[in-house]
């Protein structure tokens, strides 16, 4: 349905099992945005951390003098994601362009203003969870105004969640890096993280150096231990355990917004489930970005530049579909009796306990996101099972 598209990471822990659970929910996730994109992530194992300005543009250009054959306006577009920001893929296109010899501006998304980035991308992962979860709290008659919330991460995903959060009224109590993690019950100061994380490029732990009212703890668990109404993990996958889950509901959190990508383990997800809490899948709910890159790729097809209200207007449409399509996916699965299982890069489609046959399977698969999946009905029980 249209070029690859998803993020590079840079992160010690990319590995290739990694990189395919990552493209594997890409594609879910991008089928849920009705946009023209298809889905891949890539990355490498290169540690950013603690790297000079000049020591990361020259592994983006190496890693881009042999990405560029692989890449191209309509064949595979990146993005950011771990370790990867503005400053990455300004190195990167650079290279591209150097290499290329062309203004092929739709290549990469996530680009500075200047040369065919678009105006609410870096926003957009961050204020996308918060409006999902917004959407989720309101269809259970209640709202973020006014809610304490904890955030993890301290990257973009996490200092726009925060943003968007405070915006609408929450108190966001603690956010953590892969160090430790602060706690402000003044409210987290997000100028002062932005200028530790964006600006100066320094460890969380600066924050309560410089805020009187916030603690700095060691390990980045314990901030699972902080009370909070609604929680929205922004770090990275796997960053809930079953032990998590239950602190989290012990502490009466009644709604867990999945900002990163597969945050919480499947043991996590159903625990939650079976607690009653309310939850926003990351396919759906950090799929803000992604859609957002796609109207950056838009832009540059045109040669235009749209204001960030004629962006978020496309966003806002956008934005209704995925929660319908969510909702609708979730209960018709359920409805029908089918389980989606997700166990590390296996996925399973389990029905009446058996696991579905794989025709059935690939066909489920591709109308996941769809209304379509209704045609499912009209199988006999013995097709459903190899
Ligand atoms: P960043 O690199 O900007 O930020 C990641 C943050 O998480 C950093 O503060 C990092 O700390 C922290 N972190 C990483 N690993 C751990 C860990 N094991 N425990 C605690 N904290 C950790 O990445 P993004 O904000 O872009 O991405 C965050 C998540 O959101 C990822 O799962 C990504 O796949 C997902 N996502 C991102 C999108 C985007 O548009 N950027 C779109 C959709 C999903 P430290 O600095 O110490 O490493």
């Amino acid at each position: 349905i249209g070029p690859y598209k998803g993020g590079l990471r840079f992160h010690p822990s990319v590995n290739l099992s990694i990189i395919k659970f990552l493209g594997f929910e890409q594609i879910f996730k991008n089928s849920l945005t009705g946009l023209p994109i298809g889905g891949g992530k890539g990355g490498s194992d290169f540690d950013p951390k603690g790297k000079s300005d000049n020591e990361i543009m020259k592994f983006c250009q190496s890693f881009m003098t042999e990405l560029y054959r692989h890449i191209g306006p309509n064949v595979d577009v990146p993005a950011g994601d771990i370790g990867v920001g503005g400053r990455e893929i300004g190195y990167l296109y650079g290279q591209y362009k150097r290499i290329r010899n062309a203004n092929d501006q739709g290549v990469l998304t996530g680009k500075g203003l200047t040369y065919g980035g678009s105006l609410a991308r870096t926003q957009a992962t961050g204020f996308g969870i918060i409006y999902f979860v917004e959407e989720m709290l309101k269809e259970a008659g209640k709202t973020i105004n006014g809610q304490t919330v904890v955030i993890s991460g301290a990257g973009n995903v996490a200092i726009y969640a925060v943003k968007k959060a405070q915006e609408l009224g929450a108190k966001v109590v603690a956010m953590c890096d892969s160090s430790g993690y602060i706690v402000d019950e003044d409210g987290i100061d997000l100028p002062l993280v932005q200028q530790i994380k964006e600006i100066e490029r320094k460890r969380i732990k600066e924050y309560a150096v410089r805020k009187p009212s916030a603690k700095y703890f060691e390990g980045n668990k314990g901030i699972w231990t902080v009370k909070a109404d609604v929680v929205i993990p922004c770090a990275t996958q796997n960053e809930i355990d079953l032990n998590d889950a239950k602190i989290i509901v012990e502490n009466g959190t009644f709604a867990v917004g999945e900002g990163a990508n597969m945050p919480c383990t499947n043991e996590a997800v159903e625990y939650f489930l079976e607690k009653g809490v309310l939850l926003a899948p990351a396919k759906a709910a950090n799929a803000g970005g992604v859609a957002t890159s796609a109207l950056e790729m838009s832009q540059n097809s045109m040669r235009l530049s749209w204001t960030f209200e004629e962006v978020d207007e496309k966003y806002d449409n956008y934005k209704q579909r995925v929660h319908r399509k969510n909702f609708y996916l979730r209960n018709g699965l359920q409805e029908m009796g089918f389980k989606y299982v997700e166990k590390d890069v296996k996925y399973e489609m389990l029905y009446v306990g058996k696991k579905l046959s794989s025709k059935v399977y690939d066909e489920l698969m591709v109308a996941y996101a769809g209304p379509v999946y209704h045609k499912f009905r009209d199988y006999q029980a013995d097709e459903l099972i190899d």
